[in-house]
C-alpha cells in the first residue's frame, strides 16, 4: 500500500478516518497527537515540553517533531504502508518527511484532505470535549488551534497539490461519515490498483 497523509483542520476527522483506513487495509498508523499525549501521560521529559504547547493550541517545534516522527516511522512494520495523521503540519515538516522517506527509498504516497466547514468542526470538538475530556478541546484553545491551522498548516495544501498528490474530500458533498469513507476507499483502491 502507498503511504497516506491525512490532512485537515482540528475536528475534521483525521483520527477517525485513519483508524478506519488502517483496519481496512492493514496499514500502520502514526498519530503525532496521540504520541505526544502518551508521553504526557507517562510524565516523560518530551511530554513535559509538549504539554505547554498543546495546552496553548500551539505547534511543537519542527526539529523536535521531525525526530519523533522518524523514530516512530522506523518502528513500524515494513512494507504495509503508513498513515500519517496530524503530520506534517508545516512546510518544514513536509520537506523533512519527503527527505526522510526518500532516504529510506520510500515516497510520500497520497495525501487525503478533509474539507469541513468551521461550524461543523467547532460542534464536533466541543462534543469531543464532553466525551474524551481532552484539555485542548475548550472553546478558547480551539479558536487558537484554528488560527494556527490557517496560518501554518493550510498553506501546505498547495505544497501537496504541487507535489501532485492532493486528493480532496468535501463534507458538504459527501454529507455523512459513511459517504466520506466510501469516497476515500474508492480513491485509495484506484491509486493502489
Ligand atoms: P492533534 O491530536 O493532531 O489534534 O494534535 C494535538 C496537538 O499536538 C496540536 O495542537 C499540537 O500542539 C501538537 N501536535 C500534534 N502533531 C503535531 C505536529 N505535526 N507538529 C506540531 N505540533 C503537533
Amino acid at each position: 500500500m502507498k503511504n497516506i497523509i491525512i490532512f485537515g483542520a482540528p475536528g475534521s476527522g483525521k483520527g477517525t478516518y485513519s483508524a478506519e483506513i488502517a483496519s481496512r487495509y492493514g496499514m500502520g498508523h502514526i498519530s503525532t497527537g496521540d504520541v505526544l499525549r502518551a508521553e504526557i501521560k507517562e510524565g516523560t521529559e518530551l511530554g513535559r515540553i509538549a504539554q505547554g504547547y498543546i495546552d496553548n493550541g500551539q505547534l511543537i517545534p519542527d526539529e523536535l517533531m521531525i525526530d519523533i516522527l522518524a523514530n516512530k516511522y522506523d518502528s513500524m512494520p515494513a512494507g504495509q504502508g503508513v498513515i500519517f495523521d496530524g503530520f506534517p503540519r508545516t512546510i518544514a515538516q513536509a520537506e523533512a518527511l519527503k527527505k526522510m522517506l526518500a532516504e529510506r527509498g520510500h515516497d510520500l504516497g497520497m495525501m487525503i484532505e478533509l474539507i469541513v466547514p468551521e461550524d461543523v468542526l467547532m460542534f464536533r470538538l466541543l462534543r469531543r470535549a464532553g466525551l474524551e475530556g481532552r484539555a485542548d478541546d475548550n472553546e478558547e484553545t480551539i479558536r487558537k488551534r484554528f488560527a494556527v491551522y490557517h496560518a501554518q498548516t493550510e498553506p501546505l495544501s498547495r505544497w501537496f497539490a504541487e507535489e501532485g498528490i492532493r486528493n480532496t474530500f468535501d463534507w458538504d458533498i459527501c454529507k455523512t461519515k459513511e459517504g466520506m469513507l466510501e469516497a476515500i476507499f474508492k480513491e485509495i483502491e484506484k491509486q493502489n490498483a
